[in-house]
């Protein structure tokens, strides 16, 4: 039995969108690590990807890693987001390979690779524009000297993230600037960098319209397999099966009540002012689930005629007065989940989580 609130979590469709974007990848040869953290690195979903042909795990977290490792998912693991010096040991132990802009952790790194034996496997990120993680690309060739110089560490190549802090958009000419940059380093520094990572799921609009530069042979993506969505350029991509992870909760009560609130109006919970139209008396439904299970502005009713108007901790409140069905208390209610809908709704702990997989049952 389904308990309620809950996410449901297609693991059929997303199998499918990780098998295709795999071979669409591949067919311009590009290998693709499958991106987890968009599902706070739900095991499920993890496995979903690698039954669809992914042979890379990738999480922002080093604990999501570690699940999976521990779980006995057979699988290159790819630490996302920078680590610190003090989890070197972290990393090498439960990353095979990580992304990196600092000579400082990858010092540390090294120590730690050379105490255990290994050879931990580091790309190093560039910025070319979306200033979040990423060496600035003049200061690439002294940091290249000195990180091909570190034992326990094998550098693999380069890579970029653009779409996520500055919303900057991929473009043929910022994602080729990282395959100039690698054929004038491999020259001046005689050293090999076989790999060019190239970007997100925001870069596959790239592949899909043969503008990938050549040289580009490693893509990260998440949203575009677990979703089917491309949230930085707002579209679905085609021919992917989308929103493969809704949510769903029950109506708590079901009245008709004015627009506007009586009484002095002050701050909400979360200090904002609310504001509000009059639009007389509206049948306004609430239901069992809140800020604290997902951010409220990513939901999108799947029954026509139903607006979000709000939401507590604890509540989301609707007006149903055009709802296109007859509803009443203890019926169900289903929402798209924007990225960032998703990603909280994931992350709390609050909601069940409805597994559906058609191979399976
Ligand atoms: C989150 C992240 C990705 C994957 O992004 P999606 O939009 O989910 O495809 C890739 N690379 C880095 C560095 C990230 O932080």
């Amino acid at each position: 039995m389904t308990k309620y609130p809950c996410t449901n979590i297609h693991l059929d469709k997303i199998r499918e969108n990780a098998s295709q974007m795999r071979e669409k990848c591949a067919a311009s040869g590009v290998k693709l690590a499958g991106v987890a953290k968009g599902a706070a690195g739900d095991l499920k979903v993890a496995r979903a990807f690698l039954e669809g042909g992914i042979e890379q795990l990738a999480d922002s977290r080093i604990q999501n890693l570690k699940k999976f490792k521990e779980a006995g998912l057979e699988a290159e693991m790819l630490l996302l987001r920078l680590p610190h010096p003090g989890e070197a040991e972290d990393v090498i132990k439960y990353a095979d390979i990580s992304l990196n802009t600092e000579l400082k952790t990858l010092k540390a790194l090294s120590k730690a690779a050379i105490t255990k034996n290994k050879k931990h496997k580091v790309i190093i990120m560039v910025d070319v524009g979306d200033l979040r993680e990423g060496v600035m690309q003049d200061d690439l060739p002294d940091f290249l000297v000195e990180a091909l110089e570190l034992d326990g560490i094998e550098v693999l190549g380069i890579g970029t993230n653009v779409g996520c802090y500055g919303g900057v958009l991929p473009t043929s000419t910022n994602t080729k600037v990282l395959v100039d940059l690698r054929d004038r380093l491999e020259t001046t520094l005689n050293c090999k960098l076989p790999v060019i990572s190239g970007g997100n799921t925001a870069t596959s609009i790239l592949l899909e319209r043969d503008e990938l530069p050549r040289g580009i042979n490693h893509f990260r993506i998440g949203e575009g397999i677990i979703q089917g969505t491309d949230v930085t350029h707002q579209r679905d991509l085609m021919g992917f099966n989308r929103q493969n992870i809704t949510l769903t909760a029950p109506i708590i009560e079901l009245k008709n009540k004015p627009s506007v609130p009586t009484g002095e109006i002050g701050h909400d919970a979360f200090g904002q002012k609310p504001e509000f139209e009059d639009k007389g008396t509206r049948l306004r439904a609430i239901l069992e689930v809140g800020r604290q299970d997902v951010r409220p502005d990513g939901v999108k009713p799947t029954i026509e005629g139903i607006e979000v108007i709000g939401a507590s901790s604890d509540h989301l409140l609707l007006d149903v007065t055009d709802s296109e069905k007859e509803l009443e208390v203890g019926d169900l209610i289903t929402f798209e989940l924007g990225y960032g809908a998703m990603l909280s709704a994931m992350t709390t702990n609050y909601l069940y989580r409805n597994y559906i997989d058609s191979e399976s049952e």
